[in-house]
């Protein structure tokens, strides 16, 4: 596989601590942006790099020299082949992809030179070729979806729609934003070159091409959701927390190839204020400190990820399409205060049957309703999770029950459902007011 690089960035909103150096050179703990992302292209085995550079290209190639000796400005080899298109003027963030066509593999990896990136590509790449995607897009929660464009999926991860930060859009949404890294195939790059032999030379990618392919259903385009750290340094603040994380190693313990701690969250009465079964959207409301704990869990180690039952499903009280604007409710209401899911899993089974307006199909026995452990299994395998170094935490001693039976570690919270009866007998690890105080505890474990 290759990679290209949107190298040519300026870098305005970073020109405090960029002074003279093009955007991508810009230091983290002592090395340049731009060799972060090559040695973590390196790593995963892609090692044909074409830089795309602009405003001061000179600096970068003096750095990187040409691949085939020491670079002058390091003194060091980088085990990688860096190929260069220099842009004479600004084209756009895909305008160069049509002018380098000729060089491009089958499918290649593009990414734009002002993210900090730890990714598996090994594994978004497998992504990729199963789905036999035309353009796959990296994409994940963050945390001010409110002002972000987002992205809108169906169940195999195919994207839909596009909803643009300066449009209407739905009231409720689920939190998933295009990160800027991206597997391509090829006819991208020609469609960019039709644009162009057109007249018009400065090709936007998102505006031009993907909104464009999505809208008119012309090609299969296809959402890669990753829990791993991808961060643009925008501004002075973004430079700063992708420093504080680096040193923290929070982004590489992130990256999939590595077994993933996770926080396991029960959802009504943890997440959400307890009302007995909720069936419709507007009996969602977070429960008082879930927000602020949640955002805690995101800037820490841990993934945060939702375990619930919805027996309403079975009973036919509340359709899936009720249940998933319930649970955009909830994304957005947790996205506004800057806090996300990375990922929610749901039970909809029930085992009782015999009721009116039941879904027969769903009064089954599965292995998935708590207190066994079908959900986190899944999540386990999704996420690439070790479930011994985990936490379950819920309101109520089926959650309790949960944890113990995948081998984690529990907490109680007195918050939530009142009626705390157990009929399991069952010991937490440890009981806490709410999830504020629960998350304290895992973090300051
Ligand atoms: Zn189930």
């Amino acid at each position: 596989m290759q990679a290209v690089i949107m190298a040519g960035g300026k870098g305005t909103r970073l020109s405090a601590v960029t002074h003279d150096i093009p955007k991508p050179m810009v230091s983290i703990a002592g090395k340049p942006l731009l060799e972060h992302q090559i040695e973590n292209l390196k790593k995963c085995g892609i090692t044909d790099i074409i830089l795309v550079t602009g405003y001061l290209g000179d600096v970068i190639e003096k750095y990187f020299y040409d691949g085939k000796g020491l670079s002058p400005a390091t003194g060091k080899p980088f085990g990688v082949d860096i190929s260069y298109y220099s842009e004479e003027t600004p084209l756009g963030t895909a305008g160069a992809l049509g002018k380098i066509k000729d060089r491009l593999q089958e499918n290649f990896v593009l990414l734009f030179g002002d993210l900090f990136t730890c990714i598996d590509y090994q594994r978004f790449i497998k992504f990729h070729e199963e789905k036999k995607s035309e353009a796959t897009l990296f994409v994940h929660p963050n945390s001010h979806p409110y002002d972000s464009d987002i992205v809108i999926t169906d169940s195999t991860d195919k994207i839909i729609g596009w909803s643009c930060k300066n449009t209407e859009r739905n009231k409720y949404y689920k939190n998933l934003v295009n990160a800027g890294v991206y597997i391509l195939d090829r006819k991208i790059a020609e469609y960019v070159s039709d644009i162009q032999r057109c007249g018009k030379e400065k090709v936007d990618l998102e505006k031009d091409i993907i909104t464009k392919l999505i809208e008119n259903k012309d090609a299969d385009i296809y959402g890669y959701i990753s829990s791993e750290y991808v961060k643009d340094l925008g501004t002075p603040e973004r430079l700063e927390t992708v420093k504080k994380d680096h040193f923290s190693g929070i982004c590489e313990k992130r990256n999939l190839s590595n077994k993933q701690k996770c926080i396991f969250l029960d959802r009504d009465g943890t997440v959400n204020k307890y009302v007995g079964f909720l069936r419709r959207s507007e009996q969602m409301e977070l429960a008082p400190t879930a927000a602020e704990a949640i955002k805690k869990i995101n800037s820490s180690e841990y993934l945060a990820v939702i375990i619930t039952n919805q027996p309403v499903i079975a009973r036919g009280e509340c359709s899936i399409e009720e249940l998933e604007k319930i649970h955009n409710k909830m994304y957005t209401l947790l996205g506004n205060e800057g806090a996300y899911a990375d990922g929610l899993y749901y039970c909809p089974h029930h085992p009782d049957g015999g009721f009116e307006g039941e879904v027969k199909e769903l009064k089954i026995n599965c292995d998935c309703r708590k207190p066994k452990t079908g959900m986190l299994r899944k999540a386990e395998k999704d996420l690439n999770i070790d479930l011994s170094r985990s936490w379950f935490v819920g309101d109520t001693y089926l959650d309790v029950q949960t944890g113990i039976n995948a081998g984690m570690k529990t907490i109680l919270l007195r918050s939530g459902d009142e009626n705390k009866s157990n009929k399991y007998g069952c010991v937490p690890d440890h009981i806490a007011n709410d999830l504020n105080e629960a998350v304290d505890i895992i973090l300051n474990n």
